[in-house]
C-alpha cells in the first residue's frame, strides 16, 4: 500500500473537486506505526488560511496545546477508519472554542471573528488499484460565535409565543419553551416524565394513537411534518381546536455528544380560525342552499314567464278577433238611437252568423231554427222580420206614427205577397164604387195635369234658353258648391224661381261633363228647364226640393265619391241626372195613394213603385220627344246604355218601400270591406282613383243609390231653421193628401188628417231613429268624408228628441 501523500492525492478527481470547496477542508490519514492519526492535505482555501501544511511537529504541538479537542478530533477520525460513524459535529462538544482544535496556533484567523464547526467524515477513494479510507474534516463558519448564537436560539426560542416542545423519538419530553413549559403546569403535569402522547389530547382516547402516527411520520417514513388538529373541551366547557405541527428536529445533547433526531412540536391555537371556518362553511351552505332555492323559483319564474307569454297572445290574438267582430257588428248594428227595433234583415242576420261561424262560434240551436224558420217564411230577404208589428209595437211609437211609418216601409210593390195584402187593405177600405170613381177622377186630374206641364208647349223661354247669371245667383252657385248648409229657396228667389235648371246647368257645365258627352248648351238648357217646369209647385215635392237633393247629391261627389274614385265621368252624370229629375212630374201625394185611388200611373206601373217609375219614364220622354231638349244625341251608345240604367236604378231606389232592400245591401257591402285587410280596403276606398276597379260596377251603382237616399232627405241636414221649413212643408203636403182622402171617401192615412195639427211631425224622432241616422250613418262609416252631414242629421235629431220628451 502506497503511502498517502499530498502530491500523491492531488493527482485525484475527488482532491481536485475538493480543492475548489470553499470550506476549509482537511484530510487524515492513520499515522503509520501508531494508533494515531494527522493530517496529510488541506484544499485551497485551509491553505488560503493556513498558509501550507503543518509538519507533524506543528501537529503535535497543536495537540500538546489544546489536548482534549484534539484527542476528540483524532478519536473522532479514528472511529472513521474503525468504525462506520456517517458524521460527527464536534464544535459543541468541545469545551473550549473549537478553533483551538486546529486554528489557533495560526494568527491568519482573527479569534473574534469566526464562529466554526468542524464536521468530520469518511472519504473513500481508490488511487493506484489499492482502496484507501481517509477522515475529512470540514469547517464551516457561523456569522457569530457559537455560545452567542446558542444563547440567542435559546432565548428567541423560548420568549416565542408559539407553544414549541422537543421530543424524544421514544415521546418523552426534552424540552419546552417558556410558553410551552407554562401549559404543562397549568395541566398540572411535569416536565420531568412528560409525554407526547399527553401534549396531543388531554382528554381523549385515540391520543396514543396519534402520538404512535406522528413519531412514525417523523422518525421512520422521514416525513418533512405532520400535522393535526385536534378538539379539546376547556375547563369552562368552551370548546378549542389545536394545530399541532411535528418536525423533524435533533436533540444535540445527547449521550455521547451526538446527535440524534429529535421532534420539534409547535401547537397553535386555531379555536377562532375554525369558528371562522365553521361560519364560512355554515354561510355558504347558507348561500347553496339559496342559490338553489333562487334557480328553483327563477325556473318557476321562466315557466311563469312563459305561461303569460302565451296567454298574452292568446289574448291578442282574441282581442283582434274581438275587435274585428265588433267593427263588423257596428257596420250591421248601427248606430239607432233609443229604437228597440230590429232592423236587421234576415240577410243580414244569415251574414252575421256565417261570420260568426267563420271566426269559430258556435250557434244555439234555436238561433239556427228561427233564422231557418224567417227564410221560409219571408218572401224577401232584404226586409227586416215581422217589420209592421216592431213598428206598432217595439219601436215605441205612437199607433198612428207606427201605421205611418208602415205604409211608408212596409212592403215593396215588386212583391207579389205584399201586393195582394195591399190590394185587400184596398178592398177593405174603399168600395167598389168609390173606386171606379176616384179612377176616373184620376185620370181627369191627370189629363189636366198632362196640359199644364206639357213639356212640348208654352214654354215661354222656346228653345232658345240663354241663363243670365246676376250677382246673387252667381254667389249662390258659388255656395252650393261646397256649403253643407246651402239654402234652395234663396236661390229660387234670386233666380227667377229657376233654381233647379240654373244649378243643373251650373254643376253640370262646371264639372266639364257636357264636354265629355257631347251635350250642347241648348239642349242642356233645354232638358233642364222642361224638368224644372216639370216639377209642380207641391208644398214640398217641388223644384227647390230636387235642387236642394241636387246640391247635396254634389257634395256626396265632390266628397267622397270623386275624390275616393268611386264614380266616374259617366256615372257623375247620371247621378247629378238622376237627382234633377229624381221627382219630376210628383203630384203630391204617395204611392199607396195612387194605387188606392186606381192612379193611370198604378195601373201604367201594375202598383210597383209608379211615382218612380213614372219619374224616370217621364224624364227620358222629355228628352225623346224634343230634339231640342235630347241630352243624350251626341252620346256614344255605350255612355246612353250606362246612363239611362244608372237613373233608372237610381231614382227607382228613392222609393222608401226599397229602403231596408238597400240599406242591407250596402251594410253588407260596406261590412264586407271592412272584413278585408285594411291595407285592400284603403285600396279600394282610398286616395288613388285608379283602384276604383276593384269595386264592381254593381257595388258603385249600390254606394251611389244610397248617396241620392241620403240625399232625397238631406233638409234633415240643414240649419235647424231651414229643416223645419221643409217639414212644415212636408206636413202641409200630407195633410193635402189627407184632404183629397177625405174627397176620395177614403181613410185618412195616418198622420194626414188635418184635424190633428201636429201631423207627420209627431213621427219625426221615429223616422230619424229608424231611417235617417241608420241610413247617414252607415253611409259616412264607409264615406267618412260625409261626415259634417251626418252632424247636421245628428244635431237636428237631438232637437226633435228633446222636443219629443217635454
Ligand atoms: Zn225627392
Amino acid at each position: 500500500m502506497t503511502e498517502l501523500t499530498e502530491e500523491g492525492v492531488s493527482k485525484l478527481e475527488v482532491f481536485k473537486i475538493l480543492d475548489l470547496v470553499a470550506a476549509p477542508t482537511f484530510a487524515w490519514r492513520p499515522t503509520p506505526g501508531s494508533a494515531s492519526a494527522g493530517v496529510f492535505w488541506c484544499n485551497a482555501s485551509a491553505r488560503k488560511r493556513l498558509g501550507r501544511i503543518w509538519t507533524a511537529e506543528e501537529q503535535q504541538k497543536i495537540a500538546d496545546e489544546c489536548p482534549e479537542p484534539v484527542r476528540q478530533a483524532t478519536e473522532t477520525a479514528l472511529a472513521i477508519f474503525h468504525e462506520s460513524v456517517v458524521v460527527k459535529r464536534l464544535s459543541s462538544t468541545c469545551s473550549g472554542d473549537p478553533r483551538q482544535l486546529l486554528f489557533n496556533t495560526f494568527s491568519a484567523i482573527p479569534e473574534s471573528e469566526v464562529a466554526c464547526d468542524l464536521h468530520v467524515g469518511p472519504l473513500c477513494f481508490e488511487m493506484d488499484a489499492q482502496e484507501y479510507v481517509v477522515a475529512l474534516a470540514q469547517w464551516r463558519e457561523t456569522s457569530a460565535s457559537a455560545p452567542q448564537a446558542n444563547a440567542r436560539a435559546a432565548c428567541m426560542l423560548d420568549f416565542s409565543p408559539i407553544h414549541s416542545y422537543l421530543f424524544a423519538a421514544d415521546g418523552k419530553l426534552l424540552h419546552a419553551n417558556n410558553k410551552a413549559a407554562g401549559m404543562i403546569k397549568m395541566a398540572g403535569k411535569n416536565e420531568e416524565n412528560f409525554q407526547l402522547h399527553e401534549l396531543l389530547l388531554e382528554d381523549g382516547q385515540e391520543q396514543q394513537e396519534v402520538a404512535r402516527e406522528a413519531r412514525a411520520a417523523i422518525f421512520d417514513r422521514s416525513e418533512r411534518a405532520f400535522r393535526c388538529t385536534l378538539h379539546s373541551l376547556g375547563k369552562d366547557g368552551k370548546a378549542s381546536w389545536i394545530l399541532y405541527e411535528c418536525w423533524l428536529n435533533y436533540d444535540t445533547v445527547a449521550a455521547g455528544g451526538r446527535f440524534a433526531s429529535a421532534m420539534l412540536v409547535n401547537t397553535f391555537d386555531v379555536t377562532d380560525q375554525k369558528e371562522l371556518e365553521r361560519q364560512l362553511a355554515s354561510a355558504r351552505l347558507q348561500l347553496l342552499k339559496q342559490n338553489e332555492e333562487l334557480e328553483a323559483s327563477n325556473g318557476q319564474l321562466k315557466a311563469n314567464e312563459q305561461i303569460i307569454l302565451n296567454e298574452k297572445a292568446r289574448l291578442i290574438q282574441q282581442q283582434q278577433k274581438l275587435q274585428h267582430r265588433l267593427k263588423l257588428a257596428l257596420k250591421i248594428h248601427q248606430v239607432q238611437p233609443r229604437t228597440y227595433m230590429d232592423t236587421m234583415t234576415i240577410a243580414d242576420k244569415i251574414v252575421s252568423a256565417l261570420d260568426a261561424i267563420s271566426e269559430g262560434e258556435t250557434l244555439q240551436l234555436e238561433e239556427v231554427l228561427q233564422l231557418r224558420n224567417a227564410v221560409l217564411e219571408a218572401d224577401d230577404l232584404r226586409r227586416p222580420v215581422n217589420l209592421q208589428h216592431q213598428l206598432l209595437h217595439k219601436a215605441g211609437l205612437s199607433t198612428d206614427v207606427g201605421l205611418a211609418m208602415t205604409e211608408m216601409l212596409q212592403g215593396d210593390s215588386n212583391s207579389g205577397a205584399q201586393r195582394l195584402a195591399r190590394s185587400r187593405s184596398l178592398a177593405k177600405s174603399t168600395s167598389s164604387k168609390d173606386f171606379s170613381e176616384s179612377l176616373s177622377r184620376s185620370q181627369c186630374r191627370h189629363r189636366s195635369s198632362a196640359e199644364t206641364c206639357d213639356p212640348t208647349g208654352g214654354n215661354a223661354a222656346g228653345d232658345q234658353v240663354a241663363v243670365v247669371l246676376i250677382p246673387e245667383v252667381e254667389r249662390l252657385l258659388m255656395e252650393a258648391n261646397g256649403s253643407f248648409s246651402f239654402d234652395a229657396f234663396k236661390l229660387a228667389e234670386a233666380s227667377g224661381n229657376r233654381p233647379l235648371s240654373t244649378l243643373g246647368f251650373f254643376f253640370i257645365k262646371g264639372s266639364g261633363l257636357m264636354t265629355a258627352f257631347n251635350i250642347c248648351e241648348n239642349q242642356l238648357v233645354n232638358f233642364l228647364q222642361q224638368i224644372e217646369a216639370g216639377y209642380p209647385d207641391n208644398p214640398y215635392h217641388n223644384r227647390v226640393h230636387a235642387t236642394c237633393v241636387l246640391q247635396v247629391m254634389h257634395l256626396l261627389m265632390q266628397n267622397g265619391l270623386i275624390k275616393l274614385g268611386v264614380l266616374q265621368d259617366v256615372m257623375v252624370l247620371a247621378c247629378y241626372l238622376a237627382a234633377i229629375c229624381h221627382d219630376f212630374e210628383h203630384p203630391g201625394v204617395n204611392n199607396d195613394f195612387l194605387i188606392k185611388t186606381g192612379n193611370r200611373k198604378a195601373l201604367m206601373y201594375n202598383d210597383i213603385s209608379p211615382l218612380e217609375n213614372h219619374h224616370v219614364s217621364a224624364s227620358f220622354m222629355v228628352a225623346a220627344d224634343r230634339p231640342q231638349a235630347n241630352i243624350f244625341q251626341g252620346m256614344s251608345e255605350e255612355d246612353r246604355g250606362t246612363i239611362r240604367a244608372s237613373m233608372i236604378d237610381l231614382i227607382l231606389g228613392t222609393d222608401m218601400k226599397k229602403h231596408f232592400g238597400l240599406l242591407s245591401r250596402f251594410q253588407a257591402y260596406s261590412a264586407q270591406t271592412s272584413l278585408q285587410s285594411p291595407e285592400l280596403r284603403d285600396r279600394c276606398l282610398s286616395q288613388a282613383p285608379a283602384s276604383s276597379s276593384t269595386i264592381s260596377a254593381e257595388h258603385k251603382l249600390l254606394i251611389a243609390q244610397v248617396a241620392l237616399k241620403c240625399a232625397d232627405i238631406g233638409h234633415l241636414s240643414c240649419p235647424l231653421a231651414l229643416h223645419q221649413r221643409w217639414t212644415d212643408q212636408l206636413r202641409e203636403e200630407f195633410f193635402l193628401q189627407g184632404d183629397q182622402e177625405q174627397q176620395h171617401r177614403l181613410k185618412v192615412s195616418p198622420l194626414m188628417d188635418r184635424s190633428e195639427a201636429s201631423g207627420m211631425i209627431k213621427s219625426q224622432v221615429g223616422f230619424f231613429e229608424i231611417v235617417a241616422l241608420p241610413l247617414f250613418t252607415g253611409y259616412t262609416q264607409l264615406i267618412p268624408d260625409s261626415k259634417p252631414l251626418l252632424d247636421g242629421v245628428m244635431s237636428n235629431y237631438q232637437h226633435w228628441h228633446a222636443g219629443a220628451k217635454e
